[in-house]
Formats: structure tokens, sequence, C-alpha cells
């Protein structure tokens, strides 16, 4: 069997502006480029690792320099490799989602196949994807409205004290649909109840995470609420309750920096359409190569937001593209897809 030479390098990507949300500003991602080698061939993998859920580029590269690859026995076998990652306990879901995407990247083109036909995807086209325009000052969101002209939905991010002010402003250059992503920023029941009455007249056809992930009870009671779909993205990395989620919200956003697992999202999609649940794929600040893992993901979802990689300036990688309608769609090559640029 192949055996295997592990290759992880900091993956520094510059912000075209500085990417604000309500707990947040940062003109940096600091992710990591993870290379699986054998035969010839290399996987390639991508961590994105968030603080919220205390990673960081060191504590990512710290747990890739303890993985042994002689404990990948069987490359095909990647349960094996997921079994392999739990036994070293909790966390590093960033790190860990790295690995698996290079194995799998590996796999792909070992096998000269792209990664959907190899999964039967129904097809190799996703969802539309939105376009996400941060907090920014008031006067500078007509130009951030426009700079997102080939992008037929905007995603605005919410959860200032001027939230009214910012729709109201892009609502006088644009009348695109919007989803909006509050980021745990309305704190209590009363304050989100009024910005989605509001919100209700304006176009808007989804809300991520509209309050802080603890506030379970309030969540249910605002999705019974809400005539606009409500979306749990705080509230779920893919460890909890499907049931508890779906009394607390309409759908569910994967992200495979949360989740740590192609493989396991996989299994969320399916767990989660049980419980009558939108799918939803989202991601971090990312180059093209993990979201290219996401974009293959999506084609199993209801609604993508996969333009991390646009938001950069020094994307290094080619993969994922948006047809015409800017539907995401996977390339026509092994494994991932992904070239350098
Ligand atoms: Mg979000």
């Amino acid at each position: 069997m192949a055996s295997f030479v592990l290759r992880y390098h900091p993956l520094n990507l510059h912000l075209r502006h500085t990417f604000t949300i309500s707990r947040w500003s940062r003109d940096i991602a600091a992710n990591v480029l993870v290379e699986l080698e054998a035969d010839g061939i290399i996987g390639y993998g991508e961590a994105s690792p968030n603080q919220r859920y205390n990673e960081s580029q060191e504590s990512c590269m710290q747990w890739l320099s303890s993985f042994n690859t002689a404990d990948i026995k069987n490359p095909f076998d990647v349960e094996a490799l997921l079994r392999v990652m739990d036994a070293t306990g909790p966390g590093n879901y960033s790190a860990k989602v790295a690995l698996e995407m290079a194995l799998y990247d590996w796999i792909g083109k070992k096998l000269e196949i792209p990664l959907y036909e190899l999964w039967n995807a129904p097809s190799n086209t996703g969802p539309q994807t939105c376009f996400t325009v941060g907090i920014d000052k008031t006067e500078n969101l007509p130009d951030r409205v426009r700079e997102a002209e080939p992008y037929p939905i905007l995603k605005i991010k919410l959860g200032t004290d001027r939230d009214r002010e910012i729709i109201t402003t892009i609502r006088s250059v644009t009348d695109k649909p919007l989803w909006i992503d509050a980021n745990e920023g309305w704190k209590d029941l009363e304050t989100a109840k009024s910005h989605i009455r509001f919100l209700a007249d304006q176009n808007v056809q989804m809300i991520e995470q509209p309050m802080p992930a603890g506030m379970k009870s309030e969540l249910a009671a605002l999705k019974s609420y809400s005539p606009i779909v409500t979306m749990a993205d705080e509230s779920f990395t893919g460890r909890e309750s499907i049931d508890e989620l779906a009394a607390c919200f309409h759908g569910i956003n994967l992200k495979l920096m949360k989740t740590g697992s192609l493989r396991r999202a996989m299994q969320l999609i399916h767990r989660g359409r049980k419980a009558g649940l939108h799918i939803m794929i989202g991601c971090m600040i990312e180059s093209s190569l993990a979201n290219s893992a996401a974009a293959l993901i999506s084609l199993w979802c209801d609604y993508a937001d996969l333009d991390g990689h646009l938001l950069i300036r020094d994307d290094p990688y080619k993969g994922l593209a948006f047809n015409e309608q800017n539907h995401v769609y996977m390339p026509d090559m092994p494994g991932l897809g992904v070239t350098l640029r």
C-alpha cells in the first residue's frame, strides 16, 4: 500500500476589504495548506481555523505535526482515517477536515475520476450562491453592492446598532433578494422579532443565527414567529442533537471547518433531511481549494454561500466555478479538480 508523506504550510490569504462581522474585523485569513503525497500523486487540503472554536493557525499545524501517516493503512478506507482522527480527541476540526480533504483529493486523482462522479452526485451543478457584504460604514455600502453586480443574491451581515440603516441603504441601490446573517448579534427575543418584522417586507429569503447559540428557548419561539426561514450557524457544529436544532431553526448551515469531515457532512445532510430541515452549505474565508470541497457537498444542498475565495485578492487556486445564473459547479477533473492559478 501507498506510504504517505504529509506536508503543511501557513496559507495567509489577504482580504480585498477589511471584513467585519458582529464579533470581529480582519484583513488576513491565517489558513493552513495540507499536502498528502504518495505514488507521485499529491492530494491537497486546506484548513481555515476559527477562533470561535478555539483554533488558530498554530494549533492547527501543531495537530498536523502530531499526525502519523503510517496510521493511513489503506488510503481508500476513509472511515479508518476518521477513526484515527477521532482518537486524538475533540477539537481541531479544521485540521481534521483538511487532512480528509487531501486524502479524498488523492483518491480521486489515483482513480482518475472527479469526486462528484465517484460519489454519484445528482449533477456537477449545485445551488445559486450568494455574495457577502460585510459590516461597513453606511457611505461605503453602495460601492460594496455595486462590486457585487454579477451576483444575484446578496448576504448582508447585520447584528449592529444600525441594522435598519444598513438595509435601507442597500435597498436604495438594489432590489436583489437578500440573505441576512446576524451572527448572534440580536441579544433578546423582542429585538429579534422587531428586526424580523422589518425584514419581512424587504425581500429577505433567510436569516442566519439571529440570536446567540445559547438562547435555545428564545430561538424556538422565534422559529414559530418568523415568516422568514431561520438557519443555525453558530448553533450548529455537527455534534448537536438534530431534533433540538429542528425545534429552534428551519435549517442548518453546514461548514466543513465545523463538522471536521466531508463524509460526516454527508451524513448530517441525510439526518437534517429526515428532520425536515433546509440544508445550506457555507464557508469561512477560504481559498478555492477548501471552497471546492464545500462546492462538492453543495451538490446535495438547498442553499450555498461559497464566496470565501471571492473575498480574497490572492487566491492561489482555481477550482469551483459559477455558471451564468451563479449556480456553483465542479470542474470536470480528477479529485477536487483544484489546480494552481
Ligand atoms: Mg453565518
